[in-house]
Parts: C-alpha cells; sequence; structure tokens
C-alpha cells in the first residue's frame, strides 16, 4: 500500500473521430477509478435512446445554451456536426478541489482550448485501427442518422490532421488495450514532480524528505 496521502486531481483530454471509441474508453477507465469523473458537458444536440440528461451531458436547447455562454460559463465550447458542445467551468472547478481525474471527451477544437487555458493538462488522441474500421463501429452504433453518419465520417479524416498536438496518441484496436495505455499516461501524468510539489499528497515523512511543508 502506498504511504501517500493522495493522488493529485488532473484535467484529461481525450480526443478522436467519432466512433473511435472515447466513450467506451472513458466508460472503462470510470468504473475502475472511483476518484475519475466524467466531465459531463452541456450540448444542443437531442440525447439518444439510452442517454441521460445530467449524467452523459446536459441536452439544453439553442436558448439555454446561449444563456450559459452570456453568463461565461463555459471554459471552451465548439459548433460541432451541426449543434453546440461546452465544457462547463463549474465540472472543472468541482474536480480539481476533489483532487480527482477529470475526463473532458471534447473534439479537437476543444481540446485545443483547454490545453491553451490549462496548461498542465494531459491530451490523450485515440486513433482507430483503419478507415473501415472506424466506418464499421459508427455504423454499428445505430445510434445516427445517415447523415449525420456521413458528416461524421467526412469528418474524420480532418479530425484526424490533429494528432501531432495532442501529448500521447492512442491506437484503440483491442479495446482492453487502449484501456491500458490511457490508465497508464494518466497515472504518468498525475505523478509529474510539479503537480507533488504539495504537502497535501505526502505524510509527515516524505514532507520531510522533500523539504516540503505540509499542510
Ligand atoms: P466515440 O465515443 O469515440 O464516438 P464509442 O465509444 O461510442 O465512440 O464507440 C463506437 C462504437 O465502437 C461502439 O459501438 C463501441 O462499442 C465500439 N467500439 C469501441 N472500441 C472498440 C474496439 N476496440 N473494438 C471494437 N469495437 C469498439
Ligand atoms: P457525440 O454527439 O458523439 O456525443 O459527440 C460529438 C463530438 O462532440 C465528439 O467529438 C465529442 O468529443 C465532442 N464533444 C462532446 N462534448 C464536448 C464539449 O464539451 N466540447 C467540445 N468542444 N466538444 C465536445
Amino acid at each position: 500500500m502506498s504511504s501517500r496521502k493522495k493522488d493529485p486531481g488532473l484535467i484529461v483530454v481525450i480526443s478522436s473521430p467519432s466512433g473511435t471509441g472515447k466513450t467506451s474508453i472513458c466508460r472503462e477507465l470510470l468504473e475502475k477509478h472511483h476518484d475519475f469523473t466524467f466531465s459531463v458537458s452541456a450540448t444542443t444536440r437531442p440525447p439518444r435512446k439510452n442517454e441521460k440528461n445530467g449524467v452523459d451531458y446536459y441536452f439544453l436547447t439553442d436558448e439555454e445554451f446561449s444563456r450559459l455562454l452570456k453568463k461565461n460559463e463555459f471554459a471552451e465550447w465548439a459548433g460541432v456536426f451541426g449543434f453546440r458542445y461546452g465544457t462547463l467551468k463549474s465540472e472543472i472547478v468541482r474536480a480539481l478541489k476533489d483532487d480527482r481525474v477529470l475526463l473532458c471527451d471534447v473534439d479537437v477544437q476543444g481540446g485545443m482550448s483547454i490545453k491553451k487555458r490549462y496548461k498542465d493538462a494531459v491530451s490523450i488522441f485515440i486513433i482507430p485501427p483503419s478507415l473501415t474500421e472506424l466506418k464499421r463501429r459508427l455504423f454499428k452504433r445505430r445510434t445516427e442518422s445517415p447523415r449525420q453518419k456521413k458528416l461524421r465520417l467526412d469528418t474524420a479524416l480532418k479530425e484526424l490532421e490533429y494528432w501531432k498536438r495532442y501529448d500521447y496518441v492512442v491506437l484503440n484496436d483491442n479495446l482492453k488495450v487502449a484501456v491500458n495505455e490511457v490508465d497508464m499516461i494518466i497515472a504518468a501524468g498525475r505523478m509529474k514532480s510539479d503537480r507533488l510539489n504539495s504537502g497535501r499528497y505526502w505524510s509527515g515523512a516524505q514532507v520531510k524528505l522533500l523539504g516540503l511543508r505540509g499542510t
């Protein structure tokens, strides 16, 4: 058992072309780690059959979204596939206050904005094994109209161009392997020395060893 008191919170940006497997990876990680939390975004997209308001997204009308925007409640927002999506500042503040890992499933525009605003966020780009497999996964999901599927596939190649701008790239061929790799990246991100420079993460003996002041 570790004698460290706790791990520091971390913002983790996860992006990929739609249908690659971001949601599946996040779900597995959330089940495995109780100190991980999902950044519930606001969106004007209508809910899918299995989606719950306040769990998968905050499903808003255009007017509601605009009202939050006017009140400066978003850390970032973007227009994606004809709808608006945004990360609420309140999600970030709450997670970091509680030293949680916050998983932000956002598109590449959102990914770039979060990295710019929160310099020590870790960004991970997930790639599918091939375009054929991406197509298969998108179609298998049966959650989008044919028009939405086409839009999402057409956008995939443009989104893929962003991979170099992310800190890490993970191939989602085998889901279990991909989850493990993302898990390892997050563990390493949490252990960066500049994140562990507060006495609140260490017990007395280590505070002394590291020359820190305890809290
Ligand atoms: P995203 O959130 O990136 O849009 P999802 O997590 O919804 O993608 O995954 C899209 C579909 O692909 C889902 O039906 C999911 O079960 C499936 N899927 C995810 N990862 C894999 C994988 N490694 N192998 C096969 N199917 C996968
Ligand atoms: P979906 O409709 O499949 O749930 O999501 C469509 C796209 O919107 C995905 O690329 C997803 O990552 C992105 N997305 C979800 N929430 C946000 C958000 O808060 N901000 C941004 N910029 N993109 C988001």
